[in-house]
């Protein structure tokens, strides 16, 4: 028996649970990354086999499209870093950290390390995978999916909805395909604005979201061991050092926050549309690179987007992705500078070109933040120094910009899973506005399918 069978529970509590019912037409899954897939197997759990739809491609194919992209900066809009198996969480430091004390978190620990993953997440306080691990762990997920009876699609973009008097009625791939069905779990992520913009022109009902925004700061990982650690840096037993910072501004209320920290990662470029830039970190399980990197970022209110309806904010990460691109040069470079230049406002030249690829190219970094993002920036780098101090060196480069650390526009669901305006319509995961990482976004994934079997119920 494997620990995924093993560990079906019988506490409501402690993982997916419940009757087995066979509906009349398959429930369909849109989106293949943590949200998706744990929706798909708690489905598959119960004896409701899904149809999974992905419009990227699988880790093999989606691996050489990635790296096309580091390395010569050529983009494939649907098969990136947010985009095929296993979402946005594949390239990732693989962190496994949740706020969330959800018992059924442990369940998904466990199918993660059935599935391939160190058994060691069972345990540490700050859980890491990896990416080289969790590429292994995704495909082995999609594999046992198939074993159990779903079927999973690759290259099949979900691109309208069929609604029939306010219930769904099916799904239409690729413009072309209508497959009937009236139960959809919808996991997209929160770089579809496609999908957005197509559930706005059906009438679903979103709303704008708050976000946060700013950019990545790499520092060499030996300074931030030798910072954290002291005398003891260095020690064969010790792990690459991390921190987490934050500061509040008080006069204008924005806070300041070091986000998804990598220590021994990579900053890389995770552009999801043409003519935009955008960073983020990942690490390998051994986190073995020579930088440690983080996202510094300030919190976005929806009154900041500048524009009306609920997807300003999709407008509004958009402008910023542009001026980043433009100000790396056009060619998926990112803007980079100096920390003490950015401080400085003068000219200081970037010491270490760092781990970035496809590349950076010097700017002033203010050009591609809000007046009041770079402002708060400022104010927050001298707030870290007093409370870490030599966090501001020369040693360490800003990359910009950093938008993707939640979605900015929500799916406004009910207390039954549903969307409140489409019945049959199950939005989850990070796109759907209500979770956030990987673990969050998997039990949201749970939470839906549970929600849709209640309503097959
Ligand atoms: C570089 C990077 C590093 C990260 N590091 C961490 C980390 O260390 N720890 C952590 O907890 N979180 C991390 N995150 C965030 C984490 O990856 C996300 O929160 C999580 O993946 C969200 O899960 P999801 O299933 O809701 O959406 P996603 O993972 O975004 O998956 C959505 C899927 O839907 C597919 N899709 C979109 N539109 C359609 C459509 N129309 N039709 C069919 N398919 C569609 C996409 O191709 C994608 O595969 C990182 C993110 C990035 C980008």
């Amino acid at each position: 028996m494997t620990p995924l069978e093993d560990d079906l529970p019988d506490q409501e509590q402690a993982g997916p649970s419940g009757p087995c019912w066979t509906p009349a037409l398959r429930p369909v899954v849109v989106g293949c990354g943590p949200a998706g897939l744990f929706a798909a197997l708690t489905l598959a759990l119960r004896g409701i086999p899904v149809l999974l739809l992905e419009r990227g491609k699988a880790v093999s194919e989606r691996l050489s499209d990635v790296h096309a992209f580091w390395k010569k900066g050529t983009l494939d809009p649907e098969s990136h870093v947010h985009f095929g198996e296993g979402g946005a969480g594949t390239f990732s430091d693989g962190k496994l950290t949740s706020r969330s004390k959800n018992l059924r978190t442990g369940w998904v620990k466990r199918v993660l390390v059935d599935m391939g993953a160190p058994s060691d997440i069972l345990v540490d306080v700050r859980p890491h995978i990896g990416t080289d691990r969790l590429m292994e762990v995704v495909v082995r997920l999609r594999k046992r999916l198939v074993e159990m009876g779903c079927e999973v699609r690759f290259g099949a973009r979900m691109t309208d909805l069929i609604v029939d008097r306010g219930c769904l009625a099916g799904v239409v791939a690729n413009d072309a395909e209508e497959i009937p069905s009236d139960r959809l779990i919808l996991a997209v992520g929160q770089s579809a604005d496609d999908a957005y913009r197509m559930l706005l022109a059906r009438g679903v009902a979103l709303a704008g979201k708050p976000f946060a925004i700013g950019l990545r700061i790499e520092h060499p990982q030996e300074w931030i061991n030798r910072i954290q650690y002291g005398r003891w840096a260095g020690h064969p037993e010790l792990p690459p050092a991390d921190y987490f910072l934050t500061a509040k501004i008080e006069e204008t209320g924005r806070s300041v926050y070091s986000f998804c920290m990598c220590p021994g990662g990579l900053v890389i470029g995770c552009s999801a549309r043409e003519g935009g830039v955008i960073t983020n970190g990942m690490s390998r399980c051994r986190r073995d690179s020579p930088y440690a990197n983080s996202a510094v970022v300030v919190n976005v209110r929806v009154e900041d987007f500048g524009g009306e309806g609920p997807l300003a904010g999709l407008d509004f990460r958009r402008l910023w992705e542009e001026r980043a691109f433009q100000a790396g040069g056009g060619d998926y470079r990112a803007p980079a500078q100096s920390l003490t230049g950015f401080l400085s406002g003068r000219s200081v030249a970037i010491r270490d070109r760092g781990s970035f690829l496809p590349g950076i190219r010097e700017a002033d970094l203010r050009e591609v933040l809000p007046l009041f993002v770079g402002e708060a920036l400022r104010r927050g780098f001298e707030a870290f120094e007093r409370k870490m101090p030599g966090f501001i060196t020369e040693k360490a480069t800003l990359i910009g910009v950093e938008t993707r650390t939640s979605s900015p526009v929500r799916i406004l669901r009910g207390e039954d899973g549903q969307s409140v305006t489409l019945k049959g319509l199950f939005p989850c995961g990070e796109g759907a506005g209500y979770a956030g990482g990987i673990i969050s976004s998997a039990l949201d994934g749970i939470r839906a399918a549970e929600r849709l079997a209640d309503s097959l119920a």
